[in-house]
């Protein structure tokens, strides 16, 4: 499998996407010639003798100490992980939110600004506007796609541009040519939450974006039983935000680490697969007469169908519907699914639907969730690795 769009292929004499999921990061020669990563689980590290205390404490030579500070089932994680989405380094931790905060909190001091942007991850966005201010750190939430209202909220003390791309649910793709310019004029740093696209569909790196958060939870690991996240970047940038990490504590399980390999290995296959299995769907979607609308990157009547096709391979495998009706007909459209589960999440080999106003915007008014665009009648429909047409007439079947 090439990596595509064949128009950024990287540095050449790469192997692929597919093959460098399954190896990269690993020596050849393995432990005790096992095919698989070991999981090295333990808490501690020891010293042979005083000799090895100082040629680490003194000389800086590498190795592990106590877990909190590094593992190397971790360290093989973090590796493959940087090479397939093209960054210089990584750190791993236990949740994607683990990441994102850490990130955050390493980058900014008190005085500072920063902007992101209104559709972002629910937790991001209520971290940045709430949780910050305790420390004077002040935020603007600027309306996704305004680039114009972007720029002009940029002030001498922003540090970072936080965005998302495509986001939940509707799928909006953030401009990565755009935002690079902007940042650039205003010397501030951009940071992307490239959760929903993976490296397989995005590698934002090669837009010139500082900073990727992953919440591996999702498509790279793929089978929705862990939680991991992972930050990438320039070294000088992951150096510090691996310093904070050792204190935040947010640190990933060996065995955790070792389902997250398993999954990697894979995760180029599912997300060709969900890619296609996901624009059927949405196509299909599409020409129902029960549906009102349908939001998919890759549909032509998606509104940055041009930058999605520009900067991703695939649409991924989240669509977004609204069904005609009401409040009560989405109800029973969600009942009687018998393939689909009912549940949060995404990116995972099982298809999940979830029905945002029932679930994550439970606790806001009817009004609110309408100015944020959440109707009662609005699907998203994370496409698992089933059979496209079983996941259609399972769709059909609930909304007859
Ligand atoms: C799930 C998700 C997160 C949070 O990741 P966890 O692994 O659940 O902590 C952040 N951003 C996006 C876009 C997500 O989908």
């Amino acid at each position: 499998m090439a990596d595509s769009p064949g128009k950024r292929k990287t540095a050449k004499n790469r192997k692929s996407l597919a093959t460098r999921a399954v190896h990269a990061g690993e020596p050849r020669k393995r432990y005790a010639d096992s095919i698989t990563t070991p999981i090295i689980q333990t808490s501690t590290f020891t010293f042979a003798n005083t000799k090895a205390i100082e040629d680490y404490t003194k000389k800086g030579k590498m190795r592990y100490e106590y877990a909190r500070y590094g593992n190397p089932t971790a360290t093989i994680a973090e590796a493959r992980l940087a090479d397939l989405e093209g960054a210089q380094d990584c750190v791993v931790f236990s949740s994607g939110m683990s990441a994102i905060t850490t990130t955050i909190l390493s980058l900014v001091q008190s005085g500072d600004h920063i902007v992101i942007t209104d559709d972002s991850y629910k937790k991001t966005l209520e971290f940045c506007k709430s949780y910050l201010k305790q420390f004077a750190i002040e935020c603007t939430i600027i309306p996704f796609g305004d680039y114009h209202i972007l720029e002009k909220a940029i002030k001498k003390n922003t540090r970072f541009i936080f965005s998302e791309s495509p986001t939940n649910p509707y799928l909006n793709i953030f401009d990565l040519v755009k935002i690079k310019k902007i940042a650039d004029r205003h010397n501030v740093l951009t940071l992307i939450d490239s959760t929903f696209a993976t490296p397989y569909n995005q590698r934002p790196i090669e837009f010139g974006m500082d900073i990727v958060l992953q919440s591996c939870t999702k498509y790279l690991a793929g089978h929705n039983d862990i939680l991991a996240g992972a930050v990438l970047g320039r070294k000088e940038l992951i150096d510090k935000i691996r310093d904070l990490h050792k204190s935040m504590g947010g640190t990933i399980d060996p065995h955790c680490c070792y389902l997250l390999l398993r999954g990697l290995k894979t995760f180029p296959l599912r997300v060709k697969y969900q890619n296609e299995s996901a624009l059927k769907i949405a196509q299909w979607l599409e020409t129902h007469p029960k549906i009102k609308k349908v939001y998919y990157p890759f549909l032509k009547s998606h509104p940055h169908y041009d930058v999605a096709t520009n900067q991703m391979t695939g649409g991924g495998g989240v669509v977004s519907f609204d069904i005609k009706g009401s409040l009560n007909t989405a109800k029973k459209f969600l009942d009687a699914l018998k393939l689909c589960f009912i549940g949060p999440s995404l990116g995972g080999v099982e298809t999940l639907i979830t029905h945002p106003a029932l679930v994550s915007y439970y606790d806001y008014t009817r009004k609110q969730r309408y100015t944020l665009g959440i109707t009662d009648t609005l699907f998203r429909l994370a496409v698992g690795i089933e059979d496209t047409e079983d996941i259609i007439t399972d769709l059909e079947n609930a909304l007859k």
